[in-house]
């Protein structure tokens, strides 16, 4: 299976980061060993001294396509997670400096922390509101309808590279608040159904 992401998706999160807004959806792949389930404890590398969160709203392909079709597109997944894009912002800003790929900060293991997936059906499927918490304080407040690309468009866009694959996911980018973590913070991610606001994801930082 595929770990697809999706930078500067939010206009927002791409000026705090004095990025340029994106023209085509900009992908990147984190490979499986990354994804950290189950809300197990997330261990600081040795590596990074500036750990940063990305709560991002996380979609699973639920059938095989390739070039698919902007009508078709939205049969390609039903069900959705919340997902955390770790990435050792101070290993990034070398790579991005150097033009060196960037896998090293965004790919090492447990990078991708995600909680269960749940059904699209009980969520406003164009307007999908979903928060962070760190340590109780709300941190990151995101809303699907404020993404630059859409999650069909990114699904039209990566199939005309790659074949999705049933069981592929795609972290959907990250809205503004991304910040820090050091060791005994804790972050949780709750998403936004139609009648409740639900706990998703827990991650502690040992
Ligand atoms: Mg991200």
């Amino acid at each position: 299976m595929k770990v697809i992401c999706i930078g500067r998706n939010y206009s927002d999160h791409a000026k705090e980061l004095n990025n340029p807004v994106p023209s085509k959806p900009m992908i990147f792949m984190k490979p499986p060993s990354a994804l950290l389930v189950n809300n197990k404890p997330f261990y600081y590398p040795e590596f990074t001294n500036d750990l940063h969160y990305e709560l991002e709203l996380v979609v699973k392909i639920c059938k095989n396509g390739r070039h698919i079709q902007p009508s078709y597109a939205h049969k390609y997944y039903e069900q959705v997670a919340l997902g955390i894009d770790f990435t050792a912002r101070d290993l990034q800003t070398e790579c991005k400096q150097k033009g060196h790929p960037w896998e090293i900060a965004k790919g090492f293991d447990g990078a991708a922390p995600i909680s269960d997936f749940v059904s699209l059906y009980n969520l406003n499927r164009t307007a999908i509101e979903f928060e962070l918490h760190k340590n109780g304080t709300i941190v990151q407040k995101g809303n699907t309808k404020d993404m630059i690309f859409s999650i069909d468009q990114i699904i039209v866009y990566v199939s005309k590279f790659f074949k999705l694959q049933m069981g592929d996911i795609i972290y959907t980018g990250t809205p503004a608040g991304v910040g820090p973590v050091v060791i005994g913070d804790k972050l949780e991610g709750f998403l936004h159904t139609k009648d409740e606001i639900l706990p998703m994801l827990s991650v502690e930082i040992k």
